[in-house]
């Protein structure tokens, strides 16, 4: 049975006995909908008419120039509620909704998935419970006000960090108790069947995005980079360049205030192999095992798990996993802003770090897909504190 959900020898499913019923029930009706013309075509509906899918792939010519090499976006942050988390909570939504389900909860780090859970619950007149970290709660809060006019109950998590780990923990205790409610777990992490399904919903970013490359550039990029928290906005990119093997994968982590010291989220390079929420991966932990406290500029990296694709695709070199520092992440967010006018969420800046970080090593016909995962308005405040402007 924990043979099931497997990526190598990482993925699983570790919770508790009275959980598996419900797991397995999500399961099944994954399964037996991922393929069913109905549900497909609904979904489809509400990508396209409610959501805005397809998103645009941009070439940023000017953001190019600063980084020594051709840039294009693949703009995430153009979906209804402003990041990738959106294609996820319809389909997951939508599961629900067939499986009969009134109740929906979720985790949140940043708010954007707590945003997009709230938004789907309205949408299908479901009663929606978001656990959040209380740190998070603070330095979110635009996106906390956003999910309570929705009609979400937003309930504050204390405890550990009190941030992602933390509501991940209260979640899966609240849903221990409440097995009828449908758990929209918000990334490719967790126990198995999360990693599958959160993967197959965010697909439609890497179809897109190659189909995208093809038509307007004639080519398939030279890399493929995004940013990874929980890992679904790469695993979604990522996914359909995998047998591509001339495209690179770059996985770009939280370096906080460097990976030498304790403050960051880089789990894929810092982290070794264990097991957090469910699920075999890398895990961020002591030698006793105890998990670290994690700490980086952005809310939706803050995570000391990944999904366990992201472990395999690690250990098998097909993707490669790096870290920018907070200030690499600052200056990629004033840069994309000035130069392109376009706001990038500081989780999203990290890609757009690390690719900045590249210059003058890449030849200039280098051609960079970067998964602008999702928009900087929920940031501006975090931004404003570091960097004021006077
Ligand atoms: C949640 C979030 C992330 C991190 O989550 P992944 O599952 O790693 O994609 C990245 N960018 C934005 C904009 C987010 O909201």
């Amino acid at each position: 049975m924990k043979q099931k959900g497997r990526y190598g020898t990482y993925g699983g499913f570790y919770v508790p006995e009275v959980l598996i019923p419900a797991i397995e029930e999500i399961e099944a009706a994954f399964l037996q909908f991922q393929n069913d013309a109905s549900f497909v075509a609904e979904l489809n509906a509400l990508l396209t008419h409610y959501a805005g899918r397809p998103t645009p792939l941009y070439h940023a010519q000017r953001f190019s120039e600063a980084a020594g090499c051709s840039v294009w976006l693949k703009r995430e942050d153009l979906l209804h509620g402003g990041a990738h988390k959106t294609n996820n909570a319809l389909g997951q939504g939508l599961l629900a909704k067939v499986m009969g389900k009134k109740k929906l909860i979720a985790e949140t780090g940043a708010g954007q998935h707590g945003l997009a859970t709230a938004m789907v619950g309205a949408l299908f007149g479901m009663e929606t419970k978001i656990f959040m970290g209380s740190v998070d709660v603070a330095r979110q809060n635009v996106n906390v006000h956003k999910m309570k006019l929705l009609g979400a109950e937003v309930i504050p998590v204390s405890g550990g960090t009190c941030t992602l780990k933390d509501a991940i923990n209260e979640a899966m205790r609240y849903w221990t108790a409440n097995v009828d409610a449908f758990y929209l777990f918000g990334t490719a992490g967790g126990p198995h069947p999360f990693p599958m399904i959160v993967r197959h919903f965010q697909t439609v970013i890497g179809t897109e995005a190659r189909r995208q490359c093809l038509d307007q550039m004639g080519r398939l990029p030279d890399f493929v980079a995004a940013c990874v928290g929980g890992g679904s906005n790469a695993i979604g990119i990522f996914s359909a360049f995998l047998d591509d093997a001339a495209v690179k994968l770059v996985g770009v982590e939280g370096g906080g205030k460097g990976l030498d010291s304790d403050h960051h989220c880089a789990t894929l390079n810092k982290g070794r192999p264990g097991i957090l929420h469910g699920s075999q991966t890398y895990v961020l932990q002591d030698e006793h095992g105890q998990i670290h406290d994690t700490e980086c500029i952005s809310a939706g990296l803050d995570y000391p798990g990944v999904g366990p694709e992201h472990a395999y695709l690690k250990d098998t070199g097909r993707a490669s996993y790096v870290a920018v520092s907070d200030e690499q992440v600052l200056n990629a967010f004033a840069l994309l802003t000035r130069l392109e006018g376009i706001m990038p969420a500081l989780e999203s800046s990290h890609a757009l770090a690390w690719l900045l970080a590249q210059k003058g090593t890449l030849p200039p016909d280098i051609v960079a897909v970067v998964n602008l995962s999702g928009r900087g308005d929920k940031d501006i405040g975090i931004v404003e504190e570091h960097r004021p402007i006077n």
